[in-house]
């Protein structure tokens, strides 16, 4: 067994699901001991000191984020978590070179999964393949980096001038908080990187490595996510006289269709070349009562995967044309606890082009799935997607990871660490 596999089954083994995921209602509800990033984050600690490295916990603030009324998980999450309310920090993990720190590389996965049963907090072995939850999204990725990370600390072939930062990062999954705290848009900055921000013009991170499975290809780009709320009003009346009433239900009808055709249609041709086309998803509905009663209210939320250059505004604005040249009338608002920007970073970038070249890749390459990288990159660092396992295996329920792929991952970090000044 390598050393990458060792560490990537004792985080299977470990609760990691994000704790906005508590389901709120049913007695089946797993006990809060299950739920946080702690215990990850506590293991990889000890496993990076060992290694030598500096090690020390960012507190994540999550202070007034659960005030979104339409993410009610996201607050009762955190108040049954409350006697382990201030438990959710990111962990960071540097190794220092010789000289004079010159550019800093930042490795930063995720540390929580989405839920998941029992039997999948036990590590299985089949057939070259990992078995477990967070197997591919994200603790494979969390093993090969801290794994190619200790290994580089114990070689003599290390960078001088390039200091390598690992951040385990709290709640990916929910509303990004770990990564948005460590590019400082929370208000609980730990005094390290206070420092790096202050520094920020003398010493700029240079490159931020984000880890999800991304088939070990160097993702320069991907999209956004927006969700949005749309409501209709009628007026209620006695389901025997719906002649006296104006019923949203139908109004929505409208609406949902015209966003599945008209609009999807003309998302379609808008194009990305890494990224392919924007696209819309009417994912939820909820309207009416009972039905002997004109429903006098009716809502949907949408997920619309946003392209680099779309903003939630210019969204709003075209949604909101649609409707009115339609004669559709109804509200729209925004659902989510922080924006979801997409991912553009230039694959001209020096460093970005060093990684291509030393993970064989001739182009980049671009995914559908929102990550911390366009958070980090919004916070200033350019940031890239890489990491062994395929998405089509996250968050399903026999989620795996090929040990093949995970032993190759670790490889190419380190041969691209190594190669650095
Ligand atoms: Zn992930």
């Amino acid at each position: 067994m390598t050393r990458t596999e060792k560490l990537l089954a004792e985080l299977i083994a470990l609760p990691s699901v994000n704790p906005a995921f508590i389901p709120q209602s049913g007695t089946t509800a797993r006990p809060a001991r299950y739920y946080g990033e702690k215990s990850v984050a506590d293991f990889l600690a000890t496993v990076a000191a060992r290694a030598g490295l500096e090690v020390e916990f960012q507190k994540v603030d999550f202070e007034g984020w659960g005030e979104t009324p339409s993410s009610p998980n996201f607050q009762s999450g955190l108040e049954r978590l409350s006697p382990h309310r201030n438990v959710r920090s990111n962990i960071i993990a540097r190794l220092l070179p010789p000289g004079k720190i010159r550019q800093t590389i930042l490795l930063a996965p995720h540390l929580d999964t989405v839920n998941a049963d029992d039997s999948q907090f036990v590590p299985r072995r089949k057939n070259g393949r990992l078995y477990g939850r967070g197997a591919c999204d994200t603790k494979g990725s969390v093993a090969a980096m801290l794994t190619a990370l200790c290994e580089l600390a114990n070689t003599k072939s290390r960078p001088q001038e390039t200091e390598i930062v690992f951040a385990g990062l709290v709640d990916e999954e929910n509303a990004q908080a770990g990564s948005r705290a460590l590019v400082g848009q929370a208000s609980s900055l730990s005094p390290f990187f206070k420092k790096v921000r202050d520094r920020r013009d003398a010493c700029p991170t240079a490159l931020a490595i984000v880890g999800e499975p991304t088939r070990l290809r160097v993702v320069t780009a991907h999209k956004g996510s927006l969700w949005l709320h749309l409501e209709t009003r009628g007026r209620a009346a006695h389901g025997a006289t719906p002649q006296l009433g104006q019923n949203a239900v139908h109004e929505m009808a409208r609406i949902v269709d015209m966003l599945e055709t008209d609009y999807a249609a003309r998302l379609r041709r808008r194009r990305h070349p890494l990224l392919g086309t924007a696209t819309v998803n009417v994912g939820m509905i909820s309207g009416g009562a009972q039905p002997n009663i004109v429903p006098d209210r009716c809502a949907i939320t949408i997920d619309r995967r946003t392209l680099p250059g779309e903003t939630e505004s210019g969204v709003r604005r075209e949604i909101a044309a649609l409707l009115r040249a339609k004669r559709l009338p109804a509200k729209i608002s925004s659902t989510k606890l922080a924006p979801c920007l997409p991912l553009e970073t230039s694959p001209k970038l020096p460093l970005v082009r060093c990684f291509l070249r030393s993970v064989g890749q001739t182009r980049p390459a671009g995914v559908d799935f929102f990550c911390d990288a366009a958070v980090l990159a919004e916070g200033g660092i350019p940031s890239v997607v890489f990491g062994p396992g395929d998405i089509a295996q996250a968050h399903t329920a026999d989620e795996w990871i090929s040990l093949a792929s995970l032993e190759r991952g670790k490889n190419l970090l380190l041969r691209f660490l190594k190669s650095l000044p």
